[in-house]
């Protein structure tokens, strides 16, 4: 078993931590928050006093934080703002040279290659490792890695995130796995949008929406948000759609994955006229008050009688 520190026991963060304790390896934790500090320790993780402290004996180093901001502040310090004589200098400081750096963050590629390359310099490995799954996923250990690193590290760091996940995949080089979540948010926004507005179309014609939306799953319109995630209140149980749109995967942060995703567009001037849309719509609802529900409310935007 392993020695593993584990940084932002947020939403996220906070069970996948308490898997890797289930699992038997020795987690030490840290956060900026006390309340999280205090759930991890009652589900049997180490508290550090610091991040510093918490990667003390480290094999593995493992983060999950907001955003790129956080993830270059981490581990880069002030560096990573370019600002080389003021404050602390970051983790790369403080953990040891042959240990693997885990960042499960959502970030852009870029921040993720300019942290990995800098830790290289020291002889520290690292991964880019988003998720996919949710909340859900990191509580029921099931989430979905996307890997970008070498293909040793993808080797090392696998039997560790075979306690928080199901399915574990080898994107390519750093930077891969952000790049291939995004890709993946894009489609999922696109194909929701897609899925709102057809079963919309329907019940402003008189269709039952549980009718529509079985012929539509049995036929070539058949996709995820349709057939298991469906959008519209009532069709299915257990989806956040049917409990006022709680849990599940926020608008907030479907729209900051859009966000990442034309900026990765932009840079590689690939052509995505559906994200973009899909990411003014999101962002429209985000506006509208909608932040914390879950995605599949952007259903609501295209209801005739609001
Ligand atoms: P969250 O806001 O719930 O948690 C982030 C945690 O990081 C907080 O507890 C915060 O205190 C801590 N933190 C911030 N800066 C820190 C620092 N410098 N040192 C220590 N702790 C620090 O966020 P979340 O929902 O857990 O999401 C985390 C990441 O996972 C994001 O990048 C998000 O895009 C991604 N993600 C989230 C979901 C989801 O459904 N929530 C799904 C897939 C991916």
């Amino acid at each position: 078993m392993a020695n593993i520190a584990f940084i932002g026991l947020g939403n996220m963060g906070g069970p996948m931590a308490a898997n890797l304790v289930k699992a038997g390896h020795k987690v030490n934790v840290f956060d900026l928050s006390e309340q999280a500090l205090s759930t991890a320790k009652e589900n049997g993780a180490t508290v550090a006093a610091s991040a510093n402290e918490s990667v003390v004996g480290a094999e593995y180093v493992i983060s999950m934080l907001p955003a790129g901001k956080h993830v270059a502040g981490l581990y880069l310090g002030e560096k990573s703002l370019g600002n080389d004589s003021v404050g602390h200098n970051g983790l790369i400081d403080a953990i040891n040279p042959n240990s693997l750096v885990i960042d499960c963050s959502t970030i852009d590629h870029q921040t993720a290659q300019q942290v990995g390359n800098a830790l290289a310099e020291k002889g520290i490995g690292f991964i880019d490792a988003p998720v996919s799954g949710g909340v859900g996923g990191a509580v029921a250990g099931t989430l979905s890695f996307m890997v970008g690193g070498s293909a040793n590290h993808f080797e090392r760091a696998s039997s560790v995130l075979e306690n928080m996940g199901k399915n574990i995949f080898h994107a390519g080089d750093l930077g891969a796995g952000q790049i291939a979540k995004v890709c993946n948010n894009m489609l999922l926004s696109v194909l929701m949008v897609g899925t709102s507005e057809a079963l919309q179309l329907g019940i402003s014609n008189g269709l039952d929406p549980k009718v529509l939306s079985e012929i539509m799953s049995k036929s070539s319109g058949s996709n995820w948000t349709l057939d298991v995630y469906n959008p519209c209140p009532n069709v299915m149980e257990n989806v956040p759609s049917s409990n006022g749109y709680q849990g599940g995967f926020m608008v907030d942060l479907m729209a900051k994955d859009l966000g990442l995703a034309m900026e990765t567009a932009l840079l590689s001037q690939s052509s995505t006229p559906m994200g973009a849309l899909a990411r003014s719509l999101y962002a429209m609802h985000a506006a509208g008050g909608h932040g914390s529900r879950d995605f599949s409310s952007i259903f609501s935007l295209f209801d005739k009688q609001q």
